[in-house]
């Protein structure tokens, strides 16, 4: 199940934390759009409202009204083919012996399988395919016969993969981010309260401040009355694993992740592609919306070197047409650019033109723009993208196609070139992205553009450069 999701946790002095769910959750709709739910607790018991759809369809005006208590996790679920499933939407809630929980990952874990057999077979019964329960019933038997601390230590060192938690134990919210630090999660102070969240954007939607980031292996523990939060380093690995691909297509470029903001990091991209392959053209533009905080950095380095090189944005988009990539045919996918993007031909005609896009995946998106400049006019059509590469599969949390589907996984840039029918075409490489980013490889998760992962995943091949994290297990010496 791979799930790549926004998760936000409140608690507040002395208010309903429903809304401000409600909002961040607006704030994080880009990490998914298939379902959205909230989970409080108002000291007494837990409350939850989780609906398919998107957060302004999944809650009628009433339901907020019905989620008391000033403390909250939330949820937004990534749309992943095939598996439009209500069992699946979260925050995930369950009542046991000594407690309540509810549980918002983002996500995906390696080894899960294992863990629902071994738990199985010790009689707990499941109700999802979903790795968020997993979590959830190894928590829940942990917290049986230890303290909050501990048990979520000892799941830690159980559970193997990506994961950014948010939890509710009774009345109590945490954050939790897996030991290499995979998907992106924050702390920020609000007014009145703390807050988690996948993103900074959505603290700033809040009228919060960003702490920091939750640190790789670090436990956040928000105190239930609103005044402030302990901190645990509960696992410490060796290397992070953090997803280049947040910051290069996933995150919302006004986030802050690792100290950088999202834009910036794009223009330097941007910036990057200029200089390892900057061509001469006539006019430079993004594809819209993906592509242009990396064309603004292009361009920007462009004309520092004397290039003269028009920016704009010559490809307008209908905002009104969902995703081409969730589209289930190809031939969908096809008229879906077709419907969503449309040059302004005064801007293309008789030119040549540079179009700066964050990611080729199956290709459809510039296949089809290649092909509708030409038809508008353009003499040449040059394409250029801010990341390598994607050659193999994500097993760590974005839906990305398989691999039989990704362009550039039996193809050099040449043949995708041809197959696009570009004058040009060059990626971003994998150096220049972990400069970019300030982190060494060994630091990132590259997965999939190199095919190499930092986890073990079956019939992958695991970085050859990188130790493997150790996870110190339970009872060995912490800070707790
Ligand atoms: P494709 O048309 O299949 O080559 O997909 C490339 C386009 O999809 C680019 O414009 C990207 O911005 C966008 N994209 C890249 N990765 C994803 C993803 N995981 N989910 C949705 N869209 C994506």
């Amino acid at each position: 199940m791979h799930e790549k999701c926004g998760v936000v946790g409140i608690s507040l002095e002395d208010r309903d934390a429903a809304r401000p769910l409600y909002y961040s959750l607006y704030a994080l709709q880009h990490r998914g759009q298939e379902s959205a739910g909230i989970v409080t607790h108002d000291g007494f018991q837990q409350h939850s409202h989780v609906e398919m759809g998107l957060v302004g369809d999944a809650f009628e005006p009433g339901d907020l009204e019905q989620l008391n208590g000033p403390n909250g996790i939330g949820h937004v679920r990534y749309p992943t083919a095939g598996s439009v499933n209500a069992c699946c939407a979260q925050p995930f809630s369950v009542s046991f012996k000594s407690g309540s929980l509810g549980l918002s990952h983002n996500g995906n874990l390696v080894n899960a399988g294992e863990i629902r057999e071994q738990l199985a077979d010790l009689g707990h019964a499941f109700t999802s395919d979903g790795d968020t329960e997993v979590i959830a019933h190894d928590l829940a038997r942990n917290l049986l016969e230890e303290d909050l601390v501990r048990a979520v230590k000892r799941t830690m060192s159980r559970i193997h993969g990506s994961y950014s938690l948010t939890i509710m134990h009774d009345d109590t919210v945490l954050g939790v981010r897996d030991p290499q630090g995979n998907r992106p999660l924050c702390i920020g102070k609000l007014e009145d309260g703390y807050v988690l969240a996948s993103e900074s954007a959505a603290i700033d939607t809040l009228d919060g401040e960003l702490v920091r980031d939750v640190r790789p292996g670090e436990l956040v523990v928000l105190h239930p009355d609103g005044t402030g939060y302990d901190t645990y380093q509960l696992v410490q690995a060796e290397t992070t694993a953090h997803c280049f691909f947040e910051h290069v297509y996933f995150a919302r470029p006004d986030s802050v992740i690792d100290d950088e903001l999202v834009y910036e990091v794009r223009r330097e991209l941007g910036r990057e592609l200029w200089e390892e392959s900057g061509i001469e053209s006539d006019v430079v533009m993004p594809v819209p919306d993906s592509g242009r905080a990396f064309a603004s950095g292009y361009a920007e380095a462009a004309n520092e070197d004397g290039s003269g090189v028009e920016f704009a944005e010559g490809l307008m988009k209908n905002r009104y047409v969902g995703r081409t990539f969730i589209m289930p045919t190809q031939d969908e996918r096809e008229r879906a650019v077709r419907l969503k993007l449309n040059p302004i031909k005064s801007s293309v005609e008789g030119r040549s033109v540079t179009i700066i896009d964050d990611s080729i995946v199956r290709g459809t998106t510039s296949n089809q723009l290649v092909q509708l400049l030409r038809d508008a006019g353009a003499e040449e059509v040059h394409v250029r993208i801010g990341a390598p590469q994607i050659i193999a599969p994500c097993y760590m949390g974005i839906d990305m196609a398989s691999r039989e589907e990704l362009i550039a996984a039996d193809k050099s840039v040449e043949e995708i070139r041809a197959e696009i029918e570009a004058d040009s075409l060059s990626y971003l490489s994998i150096d220049a992205v972990s400069s970019a980013l300030g982190n060494s490889r060994a630091d990132l998760c590259l997965g999939c553009v190199t095919g190499e992962y930092p986890y073990d995943i079956d019939g992958e091949t695991t970085d050859r450069d990188v130790e493997r994290p150790v996870i110190s297990g339970v009872g060995a010496e912490a800070d707790d």
